[in-house]
């Protein structure tokens, strides 16, 4: 049988993707994943950080707020995403406070982020270190806190909920899945076959004709590639380049006992009396988890991190990078000891960290979350969606129209993020 479309990646990306193309053109839709069920890749290790706009790129702004938007409404009309909105904080040294300020400007403008100095901090959040003066600090790279970009619409939701909403209303629209099913190549035909047993040729224009598969395979007129962090090897083959790297990222959970219950007594950020999400660009963050009373901690480690899929969490990673940090930004994590840990791979756009969506012949490549594919997912699958339709515009979540080419590779005008965790 032929599909309109074979979308290859049930992951977040994926199933928005086929969503919207659903909602909008109808139409037999077959989504493809290597894994048992829905969104198990890379969205299944996610934070599930949100950010209401808080991006330095204008691009991300965009997307992940109308995305943001969107899950909000989900959860609104009564279906429970499991959002907390406790805040995003940003801790900023003097070097960094001047230029990050200035380019999310106009968050403060539109009441969606605040600045807040170091004093308030010190006398919102008793427990932490600011004065990161000594030399130790020094030694680690870390220097004192002169504010924070305070961002209260931000928070974060369940990721395996967001995935359900999704996959459920694909189900109720007809469209098939199948699971543990491994795409394993795309396969090329001519557009205007001559019966030759070479072709196509290099000369003859060209399309993607079928997948192949672990459980045979599919034929479409339009196909979706959302296959996140292993994007290119599916690309390398047939010469197509996403820019598009995986890059490894590791997660430890302890429990907010002892000392640590601080976290989850500290009044005037959200509702429900937590530390907001708190990060240091390229640096650690720490995510109070208010349903388990956990504290989330990690750091995207850049160089010296090689590519590659790895989904190995390491203990010492802890013990050597993410704990000398925190500890001297929060001293009471003294001796935290993590209950769990586990790693998975951004899908690294390694030019400007934003997400792609391009269209060559009838295969539209959309991935390059990285680390916020979650928060964009929305937008990025209405991107891909009218890529698919041949449209020239998207219209993203609250009546945003943007030409289908926002996120492509050639031609692409975007500025490179700095608010990267
Ligand atoms: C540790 C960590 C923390 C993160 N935290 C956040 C956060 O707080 N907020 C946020 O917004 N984002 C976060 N992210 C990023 C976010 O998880 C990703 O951007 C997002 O999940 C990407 O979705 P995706 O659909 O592109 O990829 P995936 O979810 O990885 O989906 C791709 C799917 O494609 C399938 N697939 C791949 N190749 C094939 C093949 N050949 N055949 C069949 N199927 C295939 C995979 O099985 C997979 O299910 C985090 C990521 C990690 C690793």
């Amino acid at each position: 049988m032929k599909y309109d479309l074979v979308v290859i990646g049930g992951g977040i990306v994926g199933l928005t993707s086929a969503y919207h193309f659903a909602r909008q053109f109808g139409g037999r839709i077959l989504i493809v994943d290597a894994q048992p069920g829905p969104a198990q890749g890379n969205t299944a290790r996610s934070v599930g950080g949100f950010r209401m706009g808080l991006f330095t790129s204008k691009v991300n702004r965009l997307i992940s707020e109308t995305t943001v938007r969107f899950y909000l409404d989900v959860q609104n009309s009564g279906y429970d995403l499991g959002i907390h909105q406790v805040g995003y904080l940003i801790l900023l040294d003097e070097a960094r406070y001047d230029q990050y300020v200035a380019t999310v400007r106009e968050l403060f403008e539109a009441g969606t982020a605040n600045l807040l100095p170091a004093a308030d901090l010190k006398e919102m959040i008793g427990f932490i270190e600011l004065d990161l003066s000594d030399e130790e600090s020094e030694l680690l790279g870390l220097k004192p806190i002169k504010g924070a970009i305070f961002s209260p619409y931000s928070g974060y939701l369940d990721v395996e909920k967001l995935a359900r909403f999704y996959y459920e209303e694909l189900v109720k629209m007809g469209v098939d899945f199948l699971f543990n099913t491994r795409v394993e190549k795309l396969t090329l035909a001519a557009v205007n076959k001559i019966g030759h047993p070479r072709e196509p040729f290099a000369w003859q224009e060209k399309r993607i004709e079928f997948v192949e598969s672990s459980n045979g395979t599919f034929e479409a007129d339009t196909f979706i590639l959302a296959a996140g962090a292993w994007t290119q090897e599916l690309l390398d083959p047939i010469g197509i380049d996403s820019y598009i790297k995986p890059k490894k990222r590791q997660v430890f959970a302890a429990h907010a006992r002892g000392d640590l219950e601080a976290f989850f007594n500290v009044q005037g950020f959200n509702s429900y009396g937590t530390l907001p999400m708190t990060f240091i660009p390229r640096g650690p963050f720490v995510v109070p988890r208010v349903r388990d009373r956990s504290i989330w901690m990690g750091l995207s480690d850049d160089i010296g991190r090689k590519w590659g899929i790895d989904f190995e969490a390491e203990d010492i990673f802890y013990y050597d990078n993410v704990y000398p940090l925190l500890r001297k930004i929060f001293p009471i994590i003294e001796g935290a000891r993590p209950m769990s840990k586990w790693a998975g791979c951004y899908s690294i756009n390694s030019i400007d960290e934003n997400p792609v969506a391009f269209r060559v012949m009838n295969l539209v490549v959309a991935t390059g979350g990285s680390g916020s594919g979650v928060m964009k997912a929305d937008s990025l699958g209405r991107i891909a969606a009218a890529l698919a339709l041949g449209r020239q515009e998207a219209e993203l979540y609250g009546g945003t129209v943007v030409p289908s080419t926002l996120l492509g590779i050639k031609g692409r005008s975007v500025e490179p993020e700095l608010l990267v965790f």
